[in-house]
């Protein structure tokens, strides 16, 4: 008998050797139908595997985010087997998971096209109702390899992998497949699945070897979540930020500078009104702001590091034969004013904050609209401090977080905490004193989060902030990082209580992470409906003929003398026309004036989004508004 230790804490007393799916069957008949692999002492492996020691067992169904990833990667299996059945030429290449779905890459002359899914979705239907098992068959590597060989893709496959048992997979007697697994015990388990989209793709994304074709699929638990999921994309479609940047006048990319961002003057708005917000609090939590350069000496980046491990994301230039590189982050350049004057244990925690352009190369086949971009401005803020103030520190920046993303309307955030790699520096104490400040900060909040193993970044363990906007989607926005690496490289130091110089314990953090991109998810996230404190144009004044312009142009004063933001269409459209263009450009208030409204000192307001419009003065109407802008309500309705 084993000893298996179930995730509520309980204790089975099993046979050696019970599968997965017995023990699934032991706990409840209800578990057993919906399970569809397990984790055996953390590991997700098939509901076939045997349980031959104690261990810690949890049963995985689709309602685990695992669980529906092992789905959708079996689904790209039968994506795969449905392609080779009506392709029989078809060269598989790898088949991984991606958000919301999978792919597949292969190679085949013949191109496929949209008009072929169908064809291929009969196909997949067919395997799935046969329900057809997925079973694993182990071989050590040399066997594998002879079994496979003039198969270039999956010979290049298992020499990439560092295992020396490889597992192929067989689904019925017509299909196998070279895979580490694990995948769900058949295929009637993958409930509602589509394919999405071709597209080329070069093999290890290397533009010197041949162009694949890579087929997108979803999947989805019921028909209901992937008809939603279908929907979300449309709408997604609609919101999308470069068409809307493009129809508000937002900003603009230009051939002229791939992937860097032109901000026009509404878009510019938005943008200063998210700084005045940060500026309030950063004064609010503490922060001194400053400003580096943008270019500087190439040999500080071989100082930082970043020469060795970052050099193909930089932009270098030269100038009087001096090689100088732009910057990719901001802390080297806070080093060194960091190092312009002696630093006493006393002025800790010292939180300093810097809105800094940065310039990294991406991959142009990367680029999209102001998600992408190569150019781009980080709400970055860097503090020093002691290993004891670590915890505090972190605590401060989490509800520093909170706050700035509950403003802007984002009210569903996960956290996820990255801990030592294998790769790392420093001694595995301050690794164990800096995680433990992060879990003790994340505890201490009663936040809930996850935890990824060997995920941090060499100098230190860190904490991703992720939103999901409107649609579902999540967004990694912010980041605390903690550094051993940096302050000792720069040979940064503080005096401390026993007069001795000690390195100084370096925090990176990102709230919004790129202005650009955030940018871009709000307009997105709101469908370009923003808030009034953000919107560029927060009022219009609507004259209902030319006899009212001047009553218009007095109201138009009266409001700007109160720091609205609001114009006047003095145009010769008929009033209905004016409505429907300040409609179209998403005007948080239309005020309609006529001589009635001039008698009265007041306006009828139309908000958006609300099918009422009610007659205000507009003294009522600035008394309401106000306090809207400075609380960054996001309700318009009076
Ligand atoms: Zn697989
Ligand atoms: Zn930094």
């Amino acid at each position: 008998m084993v000893k298996v230790t179930l995730p509520d804490g309980s204790i089975l007393e099993i046979a050696a050797g019970t599968t997965a799916k017995q023990l699934a069957d032991q706990i409840g008949p209800g578990l057993v139908k919906v399970a569809v692999a397990a984790k055996l002492n953390g590991q997700l492996v098939d509901l076939s595997t045997p349980i031959t020691a104690d261990a810690s067992v949890q049963i995985i169904t689709l309602k685990d985010d695992e669980g529906l990833e092992i789905m959708r990667h079996s689904c790209a299996h039968i994506m795969a087997e449905a392609i080779c059945s009506i392709w029989p030429d078809t060269k598989l290449v790898y088949g991984p998971v991606i958000e919301d779905g999978f792919y597949y890459d292969i190679d085949l002359d013949e191109p496929i096209k949209p008009a072929d899914f169908e064809r291929i979705e009969k196909k997949m239907c067919e395997i799935i109702k046969a329900d057809k098992p997925f079973i694993r068959k182990e071989m050590t590597k040399d066997e594998a390899l002879a079994k496979l060989a003039g198969d270039k893709y999956k010979t290049d496959n298992i020499n990439r992998t560092d295992s020396d048992i490889i597992s192929f997979y067989s689904c019925g007697d017509d299909f196998e497949d070279l895979c580490r697994g694990p995948h769900v015990p058949s295929t009637a388990k993958v409930a509602s699945s589509k394919i999405m989209s071709v597209a080329g793709a070069y093999w290890h994304g290397d533009p010197t070897q041949k162009m694949l074709q890579r087929i997108y699929g979803t999947a989805w638990s019921t028909k209901k979540e992937l008809d939603d999921y279908l929907q979300r994309l449309e709408e997604a479609k609609k919101r999308d930020h470069r068409r809307l940047g493009k129809q508000l006048d937002l900003f603009s990319f230009n051939e002229a500078g791939p992937g860097f961002a032109f901000i026009h003057s509404k878009g510019m708005i938005i943008w200063n009104a998210i700084v005045d917000f940060l500026r309030d609090m950063h004064d609010k939590y503490g922060y001194q702001e400053i400003k580096t350069p943008v270019i500087l000496n190439e040999q500080l980046w071989h100082k930082s590091g970043h020469w060795d491990n970052y050099k193909e994301n930089m932009y270098f230039t030269t100038v009087d034969d001096v090689g100088y590189a732009i910057k990719p982050m901001n802390c080297p350049g806070l080093c060194l004013i960091y190092k312009t004057r002696q630093h006493s244990y006393r002025e800790f925690p010292m939180r300093v904050a810097e809105l800094g352009v940065v310039h990294r190369h991406e991959a142009s086949g990367v680029m999209h609209g102001l998600f992408r971009v190569r150019q781009f401005t980080i709400d970055d803020a860097h503090i020093f401090c002691t290993p004891e103030q670590i915890e505090s520190e972190i605590i401060g920046v989490i509800e520093l977080a909170f706050e700035i993303y509950q403003a802007f309307g984002f009210e569903n955030f996960s956290i996820e905490l990255s801990t030592k790699p294998e790769k790392h520096i420093g001694s595995d104490e301050i690794w164990d004193i800096s995680t433990n400040a992060l879990k003790d900060a994340l505890e201490h909040k009663t936040i809930q989060y996850k935890i990824n193993e060997g995920d941090g970044a060499f100098y230190g363990p860190k904490i991703d902030f992720h939103i999901k906007d409107c649609l579902k989607r999540s967004w990694q926005l912010g980041t605390i990082q903690l550094d051993f690496s940096m302050p000792q490289r720069f040979g940064l130091v503080y005096t401390d209580k026993d007069n001795t110089e000690k390195t100084p314990v370096m925090i990176h953090r990102a709230v919004l992470g790129s202005f650009e991109r955030f940018i871009g998810i709000l307009i997105e996230h709101y469908g370009a409906n923003l808030p009034l404190w953000l919107a560029p144009e927060q009022a219009r004044i609507l004259p209902i003929s030319e006899k009212s312009n001047s009553y218009a142009e007095t109201v138009q004063k009266k409001l700007k003398n109160a720091q609205l933001r609001c114009t006047c269409d003095l145009s010769n459209e008929k009033i209905n026309a004016k409505i429907a263009k300040a409609h179209s450009e998403k005007l948080p208030y239309m005020l309609v004036v006529g001589p009635k409204e001039a008698q009265s000192n007041s306006t009828n307001v139309r908000i958006r989004g609300v099918q009422e419009n009610t007659t205000v003065t507009i003294d009522e109407f600035l008394r309401i508004t106000k306090p809207k802008i400075a609380d960054k309500d996001l309700s318009l309705a009076f």
